[in-house]
């Protein structure tokens, strides 16, 4: 097919799947450069000058991404009129390749929730196979990229991901979803949640498509400080290399680790089935299969909830409604007091959810907190390192201090570790929003349990999507593999392997 075809086929999706909301911005038919963009790229695909495996290809873009040619809101009402003068090092390096921005995807507001059902514009409804008569979660933060991949409104997508904000909607909406090593992929260029763990990423049907597009993202960009330096990649690159290591990638069995503190009660029972045959049919193709403890994970969830929402709470400080954020109408009277003016513009800006963690990151920062609650959580974090550091083969190539596993018991850990994405299959949206109003807002947060680990060590991870029986129904559960830090190619072949279980 052409790509001009292709193109056209997918903004007629994003018009007749307009109800799903997995756009905010989604482009028009009758205007945009994507029509000449497509054009341009099939005349050189037929001279055999494309300029990358992505070129005329339609990726759409979360919209707490920059991009100069459409708005940028964060699904916030505090971002609702805002358009970014500059395009983000990603987009930018996506349309060198020849890709085209695809529209700009439905969010969590800021990037903070499970469902996607905290955004301004109205949540992103995703629906079960066949069943079109309710909707259900399409996962959060990412959910209208995830959305908008299943339901072919885009070739791929990119998200962010911060605790799980990636792999979450890849597991409720049967894609595949990536979340890069930390610091592989610029931030320049977008909106902060929490710095020191946001992570772009990429979603796609496959993870040959993932591998296409994390390919001419991954490289180091001067504008963003958090970004990895040359020489730490190639430190990476050569750690990686070692004989014992670098056959993993060919043709030798993998030994394959099973978390048991992931059996947690709240996993339902189709989601530990599709766990179990998961590891069955990886140790089937050959590989070694060995039970592995991480046994900080309970405390890591809390841990995550404490640091996200205080670097969320100084990051989201800015809009104040002279320097950053929509001003509200009624604050521009003469003798409007300044304090008065952030109160207005932040109370009529945000919605609940980032309130809340305004709200939470400023008390576990405050005097009389943050020994309790923010200095414990940073502890919690590097024992959560820690823990993924004693299991896996590889040592974490960019450790200061080497580890004090002896090399037996070095050649004894895993390489890759795998278990479930999220304990349960999409709940409805009603259920959530009923769910909202009943119980504490913190009952959502369970479901970022098997995520937030590899958030808070900056470790590659994707979801993969594995066949669930449910009652008569077919469906996908999202199972997770993660890798040790710079293993990224690892972790998209095992991805790979996996993916056969479904085909
Ligand atoms: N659900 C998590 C949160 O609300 C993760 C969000 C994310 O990864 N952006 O913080």
């Amino acid at each position: 097919m052409s790509l001009l075809l292709e193109a056209e086929r997918y903004v007629a999706n994003q018009s007749s799947r307009a109800t799903l909301n997995a756009f905010i911005t989604p482009l028009r038919a009758q205007s945009g450069r994507w029509h000449d963009q497509a054009k341009d790229a099939d005349n050189r695909r037929t001279q055999g000058k494309a300029k990358s495996r992505l070129d005329g290809r339609f990726i759409a873009i979360k919209d707490n991404i920059c991009t100069r040619d459409l708005p940028t809101t964060c699904a916030s009402k505090i971002l609702d009129t805002y358009t970014s003068p500059f395009n983000a090092t990603v987009v930018q390096r996506l349309e060198d390749a020849g890709a085209i921005v695809a529209g700009k995807t439905n969010l969590d507001e800021f990037g903070m929730g499970s469902h996607s059902a905290h955004s301004r514009f109205g949540p992103v409804k995703n629906t079960r196979r066949g069943d079109k008569s309710s909707y259900i979660s399409a996962g959060g933060s990412s959910g209208g990229s995830a959305l908008a991949v299943a339901t072919d409104q885009c070739y791929s997508a990119l998200g962010t991901d911060t605790g799980g904000s990636i792999r979450l909607p890849a597991a409720y909406t049967g894609t595949v979803g990536f979340k890069p090593s930390y610091g592989l992929i610029s931030r320049w260029g977008v909106v902060a949640y929490a710095n020191s763990l946001d992570t772009v990423g990429v979603m796609a049907k496959r993870t040959s498509t993932v591998r296409d597009v994390f390919e001419i993202l991954n490289q180091h960009d001067h504008r963003d400080p958090t970004s990895l330096s040359p020489s730490s990649r190639d430190t990476i690159s050569s750690a990686l290399s070692l004989p014992r290591l670098s056959c993993r990638l060919t043709s030798s069995p993998l030994r394959i680790g099973v978390p048991s503190e992931y059996n947690i009660s709240e996993l339902t029972p189709p989601v530990r089935q599709s766990w179990i045959r998961s590891i069955e049919y990886l140790r089937q193709q050959g590989h070694i299969i060995e039970p592995v403890s991480l046994p900080m994970t309970k405390s890591a969830l809390s841990a995550y909830y404490i640091l996200a929402p205080a670097e969320a709470s100084s990051n989201l400080a800015k809009y104040d409604g002279v320097r950053y954020g929509t001003r509200p109408e009624d604050s521009h009277g003469q003798d409007a007091q300044e304090s008065y003016l952030y109160a207005k513009t932040k109370g009529q800006g945000f919605g609940d959810e980032v309130k809340r963690r305004i709200m939470l990151g400023a008390f576990s920062l405050s005097a009389q907190a943050i020994d309790n609650y923010f200095i414990q959580a940073q502890r919690i974090r590097r024992l959560v390192q820690r823990d993924f550091n004693a299991v896996f083969r590889a040592d974490h190539p960019l450790a200061a201090e080497k580890s004090d596993l002896d090399s037996q018991a070095r050649q004894a850990g895993v390489d890759v570790i795998v278990c479930p994405t999220a304990p349960t299959l999409p709940p409805s949206i009603s259920d959530i929003i009923d769910a909202n109003a009943k119980k504490s807002p913190l009952d959502a947060y369970i479901n970022d349990v098997f995520t937030v680990p590899a958030s808070l060590a900056g470790l590659p991870a994707i979801s993969v999507p594995v066949p669930a029986r449910t009652q008569g129904n077919e469906e996908h559960a999202g199972i997770q593999i993660i890798g040790q830090y710079g293993d990224d190619q690892l972790v998209l072949k095992v991805a790979e392997v996996l993916e056969g279980y479904r085909s």
